[in-house]
């Protein structure tokens, strides 16, 4: 197939984890495949699509075993590659959204082997299809800020609070859940209200997902106590202040509609 040559490399992004927001290419290059190098938060039911005859390597971190060093997934996607081998790094979202792409595009760059991204639906579009709501909001919320609270152990958020505390932004924190109460505390202390709408959104567009509605200032508990051990994206913003009547609307259409 000339879009996917022997020995080329695609970075296809799995979408949030419901396998119908795959996009056809990402479907058509899983079945072209000849091995597919997986993350963790790859949905079941997309990992269902590649066939049996593909084989299928996890390399994420909750894979039940260690976390492959950054450097080990490069080596191993470059080393399948040179063998001849159809490579799909398939991850979770979109693959250039907080995803290391470009250690991945770089090794590849560097053995001079052909490498290109398909698109996936990233997690916060997810989340707001199942709020039922607009991230941007006319005159309100004009921009649209992707940011991750991911820290090392031990470390400080090195963030620029600052900026971020724009009440006319919209924040899709991505890896904020332990973060929580520092990314409330210090947006709190940089200036923006208390009272700023938050959404958190757990297992986006999977039937286990759950979202919960509140309050700047009580993120920190309610990230504490409400949430689970999925995958979880927090929303700030003004944009957010429907979020309870929305996702509800949501809810009741979704319950009345034939599956
Ligand atoms: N490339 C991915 C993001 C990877 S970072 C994307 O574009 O979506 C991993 C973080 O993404 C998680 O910690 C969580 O904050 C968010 N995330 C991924 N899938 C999610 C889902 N189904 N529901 C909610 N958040 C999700």
């Amino acid at each position: 197939m000339s879009e996917f040559p022997a020995g080329s490399v695609w970075l296809v992004g799995a979408g949030p984890g419901d396998p119908d927001l795959l996009t056809r290419k990402a479907e058509r290059l899983l079945r072209a495949a000849s091995v597919v190098f997986h993350d963790a938060l790859v949905g079941q039911g997309v990992l269902e699509l590649v066939p049996c005859h593909v084989r299928l390597v996890p390399v994420g971190k909750r894979s039940g075993r260690h976390s492959k060093d950054q450097k080990m997934i490069d080596t191993l996607i470059v080393e399948a590659a040179l063998a001849g081998e159809r490579v799909v790094r398939l991850k979770g979202g979109d693959p250039a959204i907080f995803a290391r792409a470009t250690e991945e595009i770089e090794a590849c760059r560097k053995a001079e082997i052909a490498v290109r991204i398909c698109p996936g639906v990233t997690a916060a579009s997810a989340a707001a299809a199942d709020l039922g709501l607009s991230l941007t909001l006319r005159g309100l919320a004009r921009k649209l800020v992707l940011v991750t609270a991911h820290a090392r152990a031990g470390e400080e958020l090195d963030l620029d609070w600052a900026s971020l505390a724009d009440p006319q932004a919209t924040l899709a924190v991505y890896m904020g859940k332990a973060a929580a109460t520092e990314v409330s505390t210090k947006l709190i202390a940089a200036g923006l209200s208390g009272s700023t709408p938050v959404a958190m959104v757990e297992n986006a567009s999977l039937e286990s997902r759950r979202h919960f509605t509140t309050r700047l200032d009580l993120l920190p508990l309610a990230a504490k106590t409400a949430l689970g051990d999925g995958p979880a994206l927090i929303l700030i913003g003004e944009a957010l202040g429907n979020a309870r009547t929305a996702s509800a609307i949501v809810e009741r259409v979704g319950q009345s509609l034939p599956s």
